[in-house]
């Protein structure tokens, strides 16, 4: 149980792309059970933060430790084992699978991620992969998508869409969730009910980074507040704390 202990731990991370430094010395932590939000306009380094965190590029500088492990130069088959799973800001979804066959690819860890021929499958495999096929109904019952669960997931409403990354994140098993900007573009009723559902599981015990433009869902829903702007911690605090900052009106909310 992580409740009010240090999940993950960011330290002096650096990254440039060419002359640009996407994310500049940057260090902070995330308490176990929180929703943490990251927050920054455009180009400040937040989808880059994500990327180093989930080992999707590798660093110039700094540590990221999770659950007290060093996990900086892990690839990012070992770091989702680890705990961590995301979804991308731009969604990412296989055309021709459904909905049951996406949330089903996120439980291959637990089948040991081989796709045998038939004949060579074991009973343990079987087992296994009959507790994954129940895993996902459960998820899929849990994000409100069973009704949806045979059509094509790609095909479906982009609030839906969303849910599918995220259930395809949930099946993982993740102890850390990171969220790349989920609400943007929904409509405000498919804002609420996504945000419904992060709390749901939050409560379930999960942490949650999630980077957000949307100020009512950082209120509502997010414990803790990190505020960058070129790459680099501007404020953190949370959300009541972090809006009487003018630096941060300034910088985010262009005022
Ligand atoms: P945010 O998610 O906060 O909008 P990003 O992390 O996507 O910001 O980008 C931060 C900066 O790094 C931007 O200037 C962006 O153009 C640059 N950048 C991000 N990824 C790459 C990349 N793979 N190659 C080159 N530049 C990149
Ligand atoms: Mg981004």
């Amino acid at each position: 149980n992580m409740e009010g202990k240090e999940i993950l731990k960011v330290d002096n991370l650096s990254k440039s792309f060419g002359g640009i430094k996407a994310v500049s010395d940057l260090s902070f932590s995330v308490e176990g059970h929180h929703i943490h939000a990251v927050i920054g306009p455009n180009g400040a380094g937040k989808s880059t933060l994500f990327n180093l965190i989930t080992g999707v590029i590798s660093s110039d500088k700094g540590r990221i430790k999770f659950l007290g492990e060093d996990i900086t130069s892990l690839r990012p088959d070992k770091i989702s084992e680890k705990g961590i799973s995301r979804t991308f800001q731009n969604i990412r979804l296989f055309p021709d699978m459904t909905v049951f066959e996406t949330v089903l690819i996120g439980t291959y860890l637990l089948t040991g991620g081989k796709i045998l021929p038939a004949l060579f499958l074991s009973k343990e495999f079987r087992r296994k992969e009959h507790l994954a096929k129940e895993k996902v109904e459960d998820i899929l019952n849990f994000a409100g998508l069973w009704d949806v669960r045979n059509e094509y997931a790609a095909k479906l409403s982009y609030g839906n869409q969303r849910r599918v990354e995220m259930a395809r994140a949930l099946a993982m098993d993740p102890q850390l969730l990171l969220l790349d900007e989920p609400t943007a573009g929904m409509n405000p009723k498919e804002t609420k009910e996504l945000m419904d559902l992060f709390s749901l599981v939050n409560s379930q015990g999960i942490t949650i980074l999630i980077i957000a433009h949307d100020m009512h869902l950082v209120n509502t829903l997010s414990n803790q507040v990190t505020v960058i702007n070129f790459g680099k911690k501007l404020v953190e605090g949370p959300p009541a704390e972090i809006q009487r900052h003018p630096e941060v009106l300034e910088a985010y909310m262009g005022r």
